[in-house]
């Protein structure tokens, strides 16, 4: 329904690739990653400026949003009862059909990629080229579970057996990519799948659901709810019909699920604090726009963001790194994602808390080389933030803030970064700009993170090429990895056979 509403087309315009050498192949089938827009096609700039024209009070997904508002408990169980029966019927089909249905289902998130932009700008503040990567990292998960899932049956003697019924409880900053991967990974492994997107992003997880129900995913196979409370929350995991939990969000929200359920079987990819070395070797030009990017994208609201940049030795001496940051962090442009200039934009919650805090007060050791200002009433529009002089073992070396904010720490040499960045709970991603590869080779071999990127932002992982999940309390549960090879294993049970003739 709402496709015929919008006046702009539904997919962008882009060259045709050569797809002569895939990039991967599974099985013996080729996989390709779907390309992004291309804004330099001057088509797509006025593609991208209709979308946000039209954007500021879309009603899209409302329906989905509508249709699965859960009040009582009789509800929740009766969609547990019946999303694991249909569960069950999906898991029978010949897994080549799944299949089939899981690559439309790439496709119809490819029909939808306008609306999915439109909505993610109105929810989570996303730019078009925030949310147009988002919309390619949710078609890569369709068609790369499709062919993993093809492989799935048998390993060796031993036989995939499916869950009946995962839930899926996705986090509000990635409103379309995470709820997506999560999704279509459970689906793709045969079980059935509830799915309970975050409150402040319910549209967006609403119109990627209903591409795949149009694409031919039964709709009492996948499930959307929207609970009036926490309780139904805890009665649904709490539920023993439900084998698994994907969950994306907090640590703390995980361990909140455990103490619901003690057994509960939960893959969680939870928190980061995330931080990118740069060595004297570095090229400093790239390692500033990095930093700049792994920083700031999204306002910081990523996982997987750089919270922290380490200088060693005289890259913290001499002044030259922090004033072409400075002149970096300045250029970002801070506004609605309705504002094609925009560059960086606003954060979901009005700052609270602890991201408040870091954005307004300094601990001692600490001074301000961009100071971040509150620009609306509301508290949802901050230019980003730079401190200094973050001390080893302080409040901002060990927390998460999830916002616009980045601290610089010093290092007398390799080794002392090394530490400085191991030292905190979580193991995410990491980053080192260094062109001396012995150092880098004793990074690699050190660091305690579940990507480590070399010479690169931090952020933004490709479904296949950099299989995405963390170490330490970045990870709940199972340490299988997001759009990698092992992912779908981890999703049911195993059972081995043997019985002498
Ligand atoms: N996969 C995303 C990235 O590589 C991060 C996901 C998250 O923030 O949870 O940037």
């Amino acid at each position: 329904a709402s496709l015929a509403n919008l006046d702009v087309p539904a997919q962008a315009t882009n060259r045709v690739q050569d797809r002569s050498t895939p990039a991967a192949i599974i099985g013996d089938r080729p996989f390709n990653n779907v390309a992004d827009t291309d804004p330099a096609i001057g088509e797509n700039r006025t593609w991208g400026r209709a979308i946000l024209a039209r954007s500021g009070g879309s009603q899209l997904g409302v329906e989905t949003v509508t249709a699965g508002a859960v009040s009582t408990t009789e509800q929740m169980k009766s969609i547990l009862e019946s999303t694991t029966a249909a569960g069950r019927r999906w898991g029978a089909m010949p897994a080549a059909e799944r299949a089939a249905i899981l690559h439309r289902a790439g496709d119809a998130l490819e029909n939808s990629r306008a609306r999915l932009i439109e909505v993610m700008a109105n929810e989570a503040g996303k730019t078009i080229a925030e949310g147009d990567v988002e919309v390619s990292e949710a078609i890569d998960f369709a068609h790369y579970y499709a062919e993993r899932s093809l492989d799935l049956e048998k390993i060796e003697d031993a036989t995939f057996v499916p869950s009946g019924l995962i839930v899926v409880t996705p986090p509000w900053n990635f409103p379309v990519a995470i709820p997506a991967g999560s999704v279509l990974s459970a689906l793709a492994s045969g079980s059935g799948v509830i799915i309970k997107p975050a409150k402040l992003s319910q549209r967006s997880a609403a119109v990627m659901i209903e591409a795949l129900w149009e694409a031919g995913v039964p709709r009492d196979v996948l499930t959307f709810v929207d609970l009036k409370d926490r309780e139904l929350g805890r009665v649904m995991i709490a539920d023993p019909a439900v084998d698994r939990v994907i969950l994306t969000g907090a640590w703390e929200t995980a361990a909140m699920f455990r103490s619901w359920r003690n057994d509960l079987p939960i893959l969680a990819e939870t928190s980061g604090k995330n931080a990118i070395i740069v060595t004297p070797s570095a090229d400093l030009d790239l390692a500033v726009a990095d930093v700049t990017k792994s920083a700031f994208g999204h306002a910081g609201q990523k996982c997987s963001a750089a919270s922290l940049v380490i200088l060693v030795g005289s890259v913290g001496k001499s002044e030259r790194f922090e004033r072409q940051l400075i002149d970096s962090v300045r250029t970002l442009r801070v506004g609605l994602p309705q504002d094609p200039l925009t560059t960086m934009g606003p954060i979901v919650e009005p700052a609270q808390g602890k991201l408040l805090g870091a954005l307004t007060t300094l601990a001692p050791g600490e001074s301000w080389l961009v100071k971040p200002r509150q620009l609306d009433d509301e508290g949802k529009q901050w230019t980003p933030g730079v401190r200094t002089g973050v001390v080893p073992g302080s409040e901002f070396h060990m927390t998460e803030y999830f916002g616009p904010v980045l601290g610089i720490m010093r290092a007398k040499n390799l080794t002392e970064a090394i530490e400085m960045q191991n030292a905190v709970d979580y193991g995410l991603t990491a980053g080192i700009h260094s062109l001396d590869p012995t150092e880098v080779a004793r990074w690699l071999d050190e660091v305690q993170a579940g990507n480590a990127y070399v010479n690169r932002g931090i952020t933004g992982a490709i479904v296949r090429r950099q299989p995405f999940g963390g170490w330490k309390r970045s990870a709940v549960g199972c340490h299988a990895k997001a759009g990698g090879p092992n992912y779908l294993m981890t999703l049911g049970q195993w059972k081995a056979v043997e019985q002498p003739a």
